[in-house]
């Protein structure tokens, strides 16, 4: 399948460092907490690749893993951790709006929201970012195992509605990586923008 066996490639400090081409890019985006490491494990089929620990204060990195068919994911740092200090998550902010208004590879983004507070202002600022450019996103409302049927498809419902309002571009799914559930629908969303 087309996360199964990527393989972790390096890891950056800033997205400047980023090599100037390493192919057609995936980035996964997230506030922190949101489960995106926990996704990304999940996605990949083995744990430890993207670390699930915060440090307070310790500098993020982001995450580059290579997929079989040559694409990058790449690990962006979660954004709004509370316990950093502002001027950092301001700067972390900045470097995230260049990464996702000027990078030419990337191809299309994944944000992983909490399913049970979906569309923060931070997360709003992302899709203000991306959307602009006409490329994809994909929007995982992550725990979903936290959310009983009714009301996960009540959010899910929600969600593509609000989503709707930033272009066609834009999908929206449930996610567990408790229950491993949803795996298939990003791979088919995100085998669609790659060709394959
Ligand atoms: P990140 O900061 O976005 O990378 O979030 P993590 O992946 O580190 O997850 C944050 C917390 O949520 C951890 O305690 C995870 O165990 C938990 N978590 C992540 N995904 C899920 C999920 O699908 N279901 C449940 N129940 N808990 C999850």
């Amino acid at each position: 399948s087309l996360f199964r066996a990527a393989r972790f490639e390096i890891s950056i400090a800033r997205p400047q460092d980023l090599p100037p081409s390493m192919g057609a890019e995936i980035a996964f985006a997230g506030r922190s907490n949101a489960g995106k490491s926990s996704a990304i494990n999940t996605l990949v089929g083995h744990t430890r690749l993207a670390f699930v620990s915060k440090t307070p204060g310790r500098t993020q990195l982001i995450n580059i893993f290579r997929m079989n068919n040559g694409a990058a994911l790449v690990d962006l740092p979660g954004y709004g951790y509370a316990k950093v200090p502002e001027a950092i998550r301001k700067q972390w902010v900045k470097l995230l709006e260049e990464y996702l208004t000027r990078r030419d590879s990337l191809i299309g983004l994944i944000l992983i929201m909490d399913s049970r507070h979906p569309l923060t202002p931070l997360d709003q600022q992302m899709l203000g970012w991306f959307a602009p450019t006409g490329r994809p996103i994909h929007v995982l409302l992550t725990k979903s195992d936290k959310l009983t049927r009714g009301p996960a498809m009540q959010t899910l419902a929600k969600v593509r509605k609000d989503l709707a309002a930033w272009g066609p571009n834009i999908s929206v799914q449930l996610f567990s990586s408790l229950k491993k559930s949803g795996v298939e629908e990003v791979e088919k969303v995100v085998g669609g923008w790659l060709g394959t």
